[in-house]
């Protein structure tokens, strides 16, 4: 009897003899060589069929609605309306990483912060998004130089949610070296999560990561994650760190994993370093092929998979709820479509917005969507959007 009519739309990747087959909404299957070959020339057994059939990696009359239903929430990214909101409080910093990608201006240079009325617009901005999740996400330069303009934000939106009940959180990305014990607990207390940078041991990490003035950044953000960790409590924000890998950090995956866990972190995102902003002019001395940067990461993931202990790899298991996952991890740099528009927003301390946090980076007009002081729907209906 001949097959009755499928379509296969995914891919496969071979595993030795075995092969890996997943549909566009993540069904995924494992087969014997045999049984690939009779899928691609649509030549599958009563029961090959049905199980393919059940588990969705074949498409057919029968199960097509489901696998519409699950690739529409695989992408519901593309329905919701921006969800993450970064926000630049000011551009100053008291640091000078060697690849600052959003190119951060000395701590007396002049017009880098926010005022107050355009953080206000900017609050009543991102309200308009018709995405039922809101997260604010407080980048820089440095945030904690104007701390008084993140408790402005937080607490102007927080007042305004009373009325649109959003799901609203918050987040700031701090390089920890202006964090103090009041600081602190006005984000604990508020449930602001904290994502910190640390590249890995002091002699990588303050390769990369110096202070104005000369030395590195290492002793004061270890300490400060150290503390941070140690008095922990459930029910507060969580810290996170993440590592950018330059050509320096290619010798060491080994023992940036072991700083992350010595510090009493559980997660690490082995990540690549981008051309933008100050990486840009030095971009021959720091960064990588391809190919060396993902013999780098496979040392890595291999470690932090041998490792019996709870501590994760961030990339690879986003990598994997891509591949079989019921839910796209929304993680917008690798998303597809990219989440450029659609999933962030980016605003700048003079109101403008960018597509995303890459395009504020990338500089100049080239992603600038509008500014504030437009109508949500100019700016998210414009030729360039
Ligand atoms: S990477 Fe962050 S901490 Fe480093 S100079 Fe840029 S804004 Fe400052």
């Amino acid at each position: 009897m001949p097959t009755p009519d499928f379509d296969f739309i995914g891919r496969s990747k071979r595993f030795g003899s075995r092969y890996f087959v997943n549909n566009i909404d993540g069904s995924h299957a494992m087969l014997s060589r045999e049984q690939y070959r009779n899928l691609i020339q649509k030549n599958l057994d009563k029961k090959l069929f049905s199980e393919l059939e059940s588990k969705g990696v074949i498409v057919t009359d029968k199960n097509i609605q489901k696998t519409v239903d699950k690739f529409r929430m695989r992408r519901s990214l593309v329905f919701q309306g921006p969800s993450l909101h970064i926000v630049i409080p000011t551009l100053r910093c008291n640091q000078v990483c060697v690849y600052c990608h959003a190119a951060s201006r000395k701590m007396d240079a002049k017009n880098c912060d926010m005022d107050e009325e355009t953080l206000k617009r900017t609050v009543d901005f991102i309200f308009k998004t018709s995405s039922t999740h809101i997260t604010i996400e407080f980048q820089g330069g440095e945030p904690l130089v104007r701390f008084d303009l993140v408790k402005k934000f937080y607490e102007y939106a927080t007042e305004k949610n009373k009325k649109y009940k959003k799901d609203l959180k918050f987040a700031l990305v701090t390089n920890l070296t202006l964090m103090d014990d009041e600081k602190l607990k006005y984000l604990r207390k508020n449930l602001i999560a904290i994502c910190t940078s640390l590249d890995g041991p002091k002699y990588v990490h303050d390769k990369n990561r110096m202070m104005i003035g000369g030395g590195g950044s290492y002793d004061k953000v270890a300490k400060w994650i150290k503390k941070i960790n140690k008095d922990y409590k459930k029910g507060h924000a969580k810290l996170n760190a993440l590592v950018t890998i330059t050509k320096h950090s290619l010798k060491y995956p080994k023992e940036i994993i072991d700083e992350y866990r010595s510090l009493g972190l559980h997660v690490i995102f082995l990540r690549w370093v981008d051309p933008f902003g100050f990486a840009g002019p030095v971009w021959d001395k720091i960064s990588y092929s391809a190919e060396e940067f993902l013999e780098f990461w496979k040392k890595g993931v291999d470690y932090v998979y041998e490792l019996e202990e709870k501590f994760f790899e961030r990339s690879s298991l986003i990598l994997l709820r891509k591949m079989l996952g019921k839910y796209d991890p929304a993680f917008l740099d690798i998303a597809n479509p990219c989440g450029a528009g659609i999933g962030q927003l980016a605003y700048m301390h003079d109101g403008s917005i960018y597509s995303c946090d890459e395009g504020r980076m990338y500089g100049g007009e080239f992603f600038k969507l509008g500014d504030v002081n437009q109508s949500y729907k100019k700016v998210m209906t414009s030729p360039k959007m």
